[in-house]
């Protein structure tokens, strides 16, 4: 017997739930309480509706499929109250989510791919390719899974862990819209951000949406000669094109954008190169956030000394910029964005 497909129901906006609820023949408010378990209370199983009947939630369960993240592995730091995740997805791939308490709430890091294509020298995420774009509802689970886990009400997001969010630029946006829905968390779009590596039609598109969410770039080099050297993505849209669409994102939403600016022993580290970077950002609404690199055993790149990183900040302090240096949370757990999903990946291998 052919097997009809089961539609991904967490994926659906709320409209769209609405209107394959009607399709059911069932009443607009059946709908919004089949919203309200997914969506707010984060349900991984129809059984779990209990004050809708049995007969309506098998034929959900006929229906529909609810993609949830099943937690595979679970950090805590001891410094602090950060939390890592290595979640499981349906089909057996891994994810990695970081939830970081701020004195302004719980802050929660997804990623959007399995992997990612980028293959930025310094980042342990690229080394195996990118496998997968993640489903809305796995983007959207990574959020619900953690804050049942923890008991706690996420207020802020970041769209910084595994993958490239504008790669995978419509689940991205959806997944935007949908945490952001009063019928959903309501997560402001201000409590928002994403961070590209530089894809610039997507930064154009992303721009004229107005959405209201903050862009963060990552630039991590002062000129092409070196952004080139550890971020393949600049041959194909260099700093000049890059910078013009950060422009242009300012000028549509009115929102400062951050760059992210990794620093690599020997790389980009120099006191000129801080000079060369004050001089191209000067005038911009935008502000950089120095982050000494993780230490990822396969790129053999080293983090640049606290003296050196302050030395750099002064620098562009010096040419008008606004800087910070990113505080290290959970610094026992980090074990560098992609390194947990790496080993599980040769642990599974290593048994089959
Ligand atoms: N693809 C997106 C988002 C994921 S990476 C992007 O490139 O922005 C999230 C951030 O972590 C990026 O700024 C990325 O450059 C940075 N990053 C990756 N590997 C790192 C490492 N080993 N040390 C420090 N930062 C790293």
């Amino acid at each position: 017997m052919e097997q009809r497909k089961k539609i991904d129901i967490v994926s659906l906006n709320f409209e769209e739930l609405r209107a394959a609820v009607a399709a059911m023949g069932e009443p607009k408010f059946r709908a919004d309480q089949i919203y309200q378990w997914l969506h707010v209370r984060g349900a991984s199983d129809f059984s779990e509706m209990t004050n809708i009947s049995k007969a309506l939630r098998e034929k959900l369960n006929d229906n529909f499929v609810i993609f949830s993240c099943a937690i595979e592995k679970k950090l805590v730091s001891c410094y602090d109250d950060t939390v890592k995740y290595l979640f499981r997805l349906a089909d057996g791939e891994f994810v990695e989510t970081v939830v970081m308490k701020y004195k302004y709430g719980w802050s929660i890091c997804v990623s959007c791919q399995v992997g990612c294509k980028m293959r930025c020298a310094f980042c342990a995420s690229t080394l195996g390719g990118c496998v997968r774009n993640l489903r809305v509802s796995e983007i959207l689970g990574q959020v619900y899974a953690a804050g049942r886990d923890l008991g706690v009400r996420i207020s802020h997001i970041v769209m910084m862990g595994m993958g490239e969010p504008l790669d995978n630029y419509d689940n991205a946006v959806k997944f935007i819209s949908m945490v952001s829905d009063a019928h959903g968390l309501h997560i402001s779009a201000r409590n928002i951000s994403l961070s590209t590596c530089g894809i610039v039609p997507k930064i154009y598109e992303l721009a004229d949406l107005k959405s209201g969410i903050t862009l963060s770039v990552s630039l991590h080099a002062p000129n092409d000669e070196i952004r080139s050297r550890i971020m393949p993505v600049n041959k194909r849209w260099n700093m000049e094109a890059l910078l013009a669409a950060v422009r242009r994102y300012i000028a549509e939403t009115g929102r400062r954008v951050s760059f992210e600016y990794t620093m690599i022993r020997g790389v980009n580290d120099a006191p000129a190169h801080a000079r060369e970077l004050a001089a191209r950002l000067r005038g911009m609404l935008c502000h950089v956030n120095l982050i000494p690199v993780n230490t990822v055993r396969e790129t053999g790149l080293q983090a640049t000394h606290a003296p050196e990183v302050q030395k750099f900040k002064a620098a562009l302090e010096r040419g008008g910029i606004n800087v910070t240096v990113r505080r290290t949370l959970g610094a026992d757990i980090n074990a560098s964005c992609g390194q947990l999903r790496k080993s599980a990946k040769q642990t599974d291998a290593n048994e089959s």
